[in-house]
């Protein structure tokens, strides 16, 4: 087990990875709480897979248990949903110092932090991500929400964890594609801070990490643990260098947008979009040496149909964006590799000929 502390203000908590961890880790967790009730939000599919285990970790800690579970995908980050999650705390009986505990991913990860910051103006929160995506990105740092028909993760508040527990157990069941998508955040933190972590990455060439490569699957979510526990630790409510977490998604994004969330997974998404961040940052000044992404192209396999990508829609929807200052866009670029900088960049042409690595890499790994 590996633990990475977080500083937050008014707030201190930790972030353990382990395999096998979850009941002395709960365990651990539950001691700061004076009450032996407990809420939990179960993502549907981590219910199906692992009831048994969350039943038997927390046998031992109380029977006083109320379980909510969440339907799989993004439609459950809704209003609906958050409205029918706080029904269900209230209903039961929700008080206070009840901590609920959120197993899944992103998407429950996010409703069930936004429920907890909000129900009685706040109860303790136990995160226990369950995908590869969720434990190195969007469990750590306090974002919490849901998306409104006019945009994504457009509701929502800043709120921490009392603790985050990751357990690779879970990973045992996790779908082929959502495996890429964390592995895209990872080569993420690779790009921007820690050049150890491409290395470690190679786990991944042969296929989903066997259990052999448990200690080192470990030992690399908690790097990428660490580079955003620190980042998020100096930027708690992204007024800064938060942005640089942000490499490769301005041109994700619009590419996700293009393919209206469907084709293209966003994982696959921010692949892409580092590659074409990559070569902005070659267009405007960066002095990047060979690509250390281009040992994990070949994991990646586009299914988007070219129909979907318009170089004029991607251009148009990149200066809708809702993140756009001024009249110009600013990107997360690279003066070199684990160097980022934030670019506004004036030059049109150089954006547009960014896109070009998209489209060639699409076409080179397509289905
Ligand atoms: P993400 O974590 O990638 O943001 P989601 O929360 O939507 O996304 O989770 C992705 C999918 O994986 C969902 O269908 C969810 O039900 C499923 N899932 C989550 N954790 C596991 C797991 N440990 N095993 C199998 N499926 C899982
Ligand atoms: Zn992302």
């Amino acid at each position: 087990m590996i633990s990475t502390s977080v500083k937050t203000t008014g707030n201190h908590y930790h972030i353990r990875t382990g395999k096998n961890i979850l009941e002395n880790e709960l365990r651990d967790a539950l001691s700061d709480h004076a009450t032996d009730q407990l809420f939990l939000l179960v993502d549907q599919n981590v219910a199906k897979y692992h009831q048994d285990y969350i039943n038997h970790s927390l046998r031992g800690i109380t029977s006083n248990i109320k379980q909510f579970i969440i339907p799989e995908g993004e439609s459950s980050k809704s209003i609906s949903q958050y409205s029918n999650t706080l029904d269900f705390l209230l209903t039961n009986g929700i008080r206070r110092n009840i901590p609920l505990i959120v197993f899944g991913g992103g998407v429950t990860g996010d409703l069930g932090g936004f429920v907890a910051a909000t129900a009685l103006r706040g109860i303790p929160l136990i995160h226990v991500p369950t995908t590869l995506l969720a434990m190195v990105d969007s469990a750590i740092g306090g974002k919490t929400g849901v998306n409104h028909a006019t945009g994504k993760n457009l509701i929502g508040s800043f709120y921490q964890p009392s603790a985050v527990i990751s357990d690779i157990h879970f990973l045992n069941t996790l779908p082929d594609n959502e495996w890429v998508n964390g592995l895209s955040e990872i080569l993420k933190y690779g790009a921007i801070h820690n050049d150890q972590i491409f290395e470690d990455s190679k786990i991944f060439l042969k296929g989903k990490p066997s259990d052999q490569d448990s200690d080192k699957l470990i030992s690399l979510i908690d790097k990428c643990v660490k580079v955003k526990a620190e980042i998020v630790g100096k930027d708690e409510l992204e007024s800064g260098i938060r942005a640089y977490l942000n490499f490769g998604h301005t041109f994700a994004h619009a590419l996700e947008k293009a393919a209206d969330f469907h084709q293209i997974s966003h994982g696959e998404a921010v692949f892409l979009g580092m590659l074409a961040a990559e070569k902005l940052s070659l267009s405007t000044g960066g002095t990047l040496k060979t690509n250390p992404l281009h040992a994990f192209r070949d994991l990646y396999k586009y299914r988007v149909p070219q129909e979907a990508l318009s170089l004029d829609d991607l251009m148009g929807s990149m200066y809708a964006d809702k993140k756009r200052t001024g009249a110009n866009l600013t990107f997360v670029l690279l003066n070199k590799w684990q160097e980022p900088i934030v670019k506004t960049v004036e030059e049109r042409e150089l954006i547009t000929s960014s896109w070009s690595v998209v489209f060639d890499e699409i076409e080179r790994n397509r289905i």
